[in-house]
């Protein structure tokens, strides 16, 4: 079975799509299979390795419904290893489509299914949401992947979400396990950053990865050229960081919460 990583936090901008983007290909790097797959209806991680929506192509709501037909709307990227399975805006529809749907958790998981054993990473890029999206990624998952921001609300919200992922491994995915909390645009010059440090590794002294991503231009500007950050800047802190970090999950086994 493949590793099968979401990464989520119902927070916007705190660096979901940035870590899926640049940790599936910083895994890629290391000659890893990955499969990046975009569940947000905003397509950030699809245009930030250049697939936009709006191209006439298979994507990841064509073939929610069918899921034999998953491997249609699988590209494979520039970066070697590592492939896509892009998102769209008409997810959106399928969030309310998928309500009145007899085990409408399980979407996400049946489409992956078939496509689970030419990879050794999936991993799940979601919405800024614990809507049915987010679950159905949790539900598709074996790990759970939280990316907090360095700023003064960073636990905020966080409750909420590890209430959701007990919920879900209690009732509908006991696979589900956390690999771990990465701080992100972390700013050494800034006693704030610092501070956040602190408080989130006495929150989760388990499951702090050691790798902290610096705030980094190139990281904000990668994706603009549809490009990860070690395609567009290998010497950059922030491409150093998501080479680490993969480094970590590669050897890291997940724990239980
Ligand atoms: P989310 O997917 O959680 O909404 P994003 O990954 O899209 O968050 O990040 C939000 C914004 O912050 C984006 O413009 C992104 O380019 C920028 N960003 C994310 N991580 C970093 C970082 N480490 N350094 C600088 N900018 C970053
Ligand atoms: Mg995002």
């Amino acid at each position: 079975m493949a590793r099968r990583i979401v990464v989520a936090n119902q927070k916007g901008g705190v660096g979901k799509t940035t870590t899926s983007v640049n940790l599936a290909a910083s895994l890629a790097v290391m000659e890893k299979r990955v499969l990046l797959v975009d569940f947000d209806p905003q397509g950030n991680a699809s245009s930030g390795l250049g697939f936009y929506p709006g191209d006439k192509r298979e994507n990841i709501y064509s073939v929610l419904f069918e899921p034999k037909n998953v491997g249609k709307a699988i590209y494979k990227t520039d970066i070697p290893f590592l492939d896509i399975l892009p998102g769209t805006q008409d997810l959106v529809g399928a969030e309310i489509e998928l309500v009145d749907k007899l085990g409408r958790e399980y979407y996400l998981r049946d489409l992956l299914m078939g496509v689970d054993a030419e990879y050794e990473y999936i991993l799940i890029d979601c919405p800024p949401s614990l809507g049915l999206l987010t679950v159905n990624a949790l539900c598709a998952a074996s790990e759970l992947l939280v990316p907090l921001q360095c700023e003064y609300y960073a636990l905020e919200g966080i409750a909420q979400l590890l209430m959701t992922y007990e919920l879900v491994r209690k009732r509908l995915n006991a696979d589900l396990g956390i690999l771990g909390v990465v701080l992100t645009m972390y700013d050494s010059r800034n006693r704030l950053s610092w501070q956040v440090k602190n408080e989130v590794r006495k929150a989760f002294p388990q499951h702090l990865f050691e790798t902290i991503i610096p705030r980094n231009v190139r990281l904000s500007e990668a994706p603009s050229f549809g490009k990860p950050v070690i395609d567009y800047d290998i010497k950059s802190r922030g491409a150093e960081a998501y080479l680490a970090l993969a480094q970590e999950v590669a050897k890291s086994t997940t724990g239980r919460a």
